[in-house]
């Protein structure tokens, strides 16, 4: 449907244009074979004989000299005759013996031209040579102006024919347009309240046959001005190519089959006059009728172009927060680890080592969970850094440090760098024994493992002394804990290095 619509429903121009077709062709029947009596030259014939008639009584009574007798005959056929209005008999030489009606007035012929239409002259003979004429003037044979043609049988023949055709044609036509125009079954009213709508509507029979679309259809309509009504959807070929080859599951077959309405099927469609890109939501509902039988079907499409891209901002801006978050996150991360840890090893610095020994120390106080404390030492470190520089001593911190984080319990136990190649590390839930196992294990682990860490020199021997101590009633805080160990620590270190040492064995003194 364009936006305005005709003025004359399409079967009232149909009807129009046929009657007008017929009356063209009577018309051009009429100057090609003459159907049409001339009306004129009737007209003529008769007048002519009229006048004639009226000579040979005129003739007559010229001969019995019977003037009074003429003009009475004049007077009577005046009367009779409805066309006539005046009537004159005159002699040769101009008198006028006899009239009837304003001759003067009506008489317009000059003396020798020969009669017309409303001024017909005669001759009178009288003793066979020439008497004078009778002269007859007769009223127009047609209609001089518009009311009078109105009145004409003939105009009022063809105006009746006009009308009347055009009435029953379109009568007729009213009938069958409901067939050949589908769009025509679906009252003023319905387009009307289609088009107040802000969605595009179409309306399908069971034909796939278009019945109707809306104001707002015709605006993503691409061909904007072609009415669509009529025609089969799949004529429509911005819409079929933006469904894509469905073969038989287009919304309206469905609905037709299942009888259930399909819901914002997403589509997109290259549409409107400039076909651009548009995202529809594409709907489509059944229209039963009275026993439940699917008449057609409704489409209706809801234009989200707009709602997309927002949601395409929105979601970008989402995305963005997102990497920002997790850079933040990061960064976070990464201060936490600068706050907490010893940059060289990895391993916790004094600060954040005392802040979580303290807890463990108050939770082992109050509910007497076993804590133990390992103290360890790399030996005769000084000569990594004598022999082979600064740098090695540093892999070898990192290479003894990696053994003792991997040796340990990564969710419960801390490791701590507690001074230059010292390490401190917590052992929360087990006793002294235990924990003498795992530095026993650490050690094996450093003497073993650790030099392999160092590749430029391979072959260096690195071990640690370890010093282990518990806490119990007697210790008093983590302070007391780290120097009963450190003190085993030192015991080991006289025992000749590379050992462990429980506090309270061996000769352990605090240093
Ligand atoms: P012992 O077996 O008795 O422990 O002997 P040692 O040589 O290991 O002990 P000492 O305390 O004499 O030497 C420790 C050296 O560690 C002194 C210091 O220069 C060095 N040191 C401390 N911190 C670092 C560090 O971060 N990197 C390096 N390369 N050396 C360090
Ligand atoms: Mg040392
Ligand atoms: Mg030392």
């Amino acid at each position: 449907m364009s936006a305005s619509r005709p003025l004359l429903s399409p079967a009232l121009r149909l009807a129009l244009g046929i009657v007008s077709l017929l009356l063209s062709l009577m018309l051009l029947v009429d100057m090609a074979i003459g159907v049409i009596p001339d009306r004129q030259e009737a007209a003529i014939e008769i007048r002519q004989h009229i006048a004639e008639t009226l000579a040979v009584q005129i003739t007559a009574l010229l001969h019995s000299d019977q003037q009074p007798l003429i003009r009475a005959t004049l007077d009577k056929i005046l009367e009779r005759s409805d066309d006539l209005e005046s009537v004159a008999v005159r002699r040769r030489d101009g008198a006028i013996i006899a009239r009837a009606g304003e001759h003067a007035r009506h008489w317009r012929l000059a003396p020798e031209a020969p009669s017309n239409l409303r001024n017909v002259r005669v001759p009178l003979l009288a003793s066979e040579r020439e008497w004078g004429d009778v002269e007859l003037s007769f009223r127009p044979a047609y209609p001089e102006t518009m009311i009078g043609w109105v009145g004409d049988p003939l105009i009022k023949g063809l105006l009746a024919f006009g009308l009347g055709g055009s009435l029953l044609a379109y009568l007729y036509l009213r009938r069958a347009l409901q067939y050949l125009d589908p769009g025509s079954v679906i009252p003023q009213r319905v387009r009307a309240a289609f088009d107040t709508l802000g969605e595009a509507v179409m309306v399908l029979d069971n034909e796939d046959r278009v019945l109707l679309v809306n104001r707002a259809f015709a605006k993503i309509h691409p061909q904007a001005g072609t009415d669509p009504t009529g025609k089969p959807v799949t004529a429509l070929k911005w819409l079929m190519t933006g469904l894509g080859d469905k073969g038989d599951a287009y919304p309206w077959r469905e609905v037709a089959r299942t009888h259930e309405a399909v819901r914002d099927q997403p589509v997109e469609l290259l549409a409107g006059e400039n076909e651009h890109l548009l995202r529809i939501l594409l709907s489509a509902a059944p229209i039963l009728d009275g026993g439940n039988r699917v008449r057609g079907c409704i489409v209706s499409m809801n234009d989200v172009t707009a709602l997309h891209m927002i949601n395409a901002q929105l979601l970008d801006t989402v995305h963005e927060l997102d990497q920002s978050n997790e850079l933040i996150r990061v960064q976070n991360e990464e201060l936490v680890r600068l706050a907490t840890r010893d940059p060289l090893t990895g391993c916790l610095n004094r600060r954040a080592f005392f802040e979580r020994v303290s807890e463990l120390i108050e939770a082992a106080s109050r509910n007497g969970m076993q804590l133990s404390c390992i103290m360890s030492d790399v030996d005769h470190f000084k000569r990594f850094n004598d022999d082979y520089g600064h740098a090695i001593g540093d892999q070898v911190l990192q290479a003894v440090s990696a053994a003792l984080v991997r040796g340990v319990r990564t969710e419960d136990d801390l490791v701590c760098r507690y001074g230059g190649e010292e390490f401190c590390i917590m052992l929360p839930g087990l006793s002294m024994a235990q924990a003498a196992e795992i530095a026993e294990r650490l050690r094996a682990s450093i003497e073993a493992k650790a030099a392999g860490g160092i590749r430029s020199h391979p072959g260096l021997r690195i071990t640690s002394s370890f010093g282990v101590a518990e806490f119990g009633p007697d210790v008093a805080d983590e302070s007391q804990l780290i120097a009963l160990a450190d003190a085993a620590l030192y015991g080991a270190k006289r025992a000749g290095r590379n050992r462990v040492q429980c506090a309270g064995q061996g000769s352990d003194v605090m240093a």
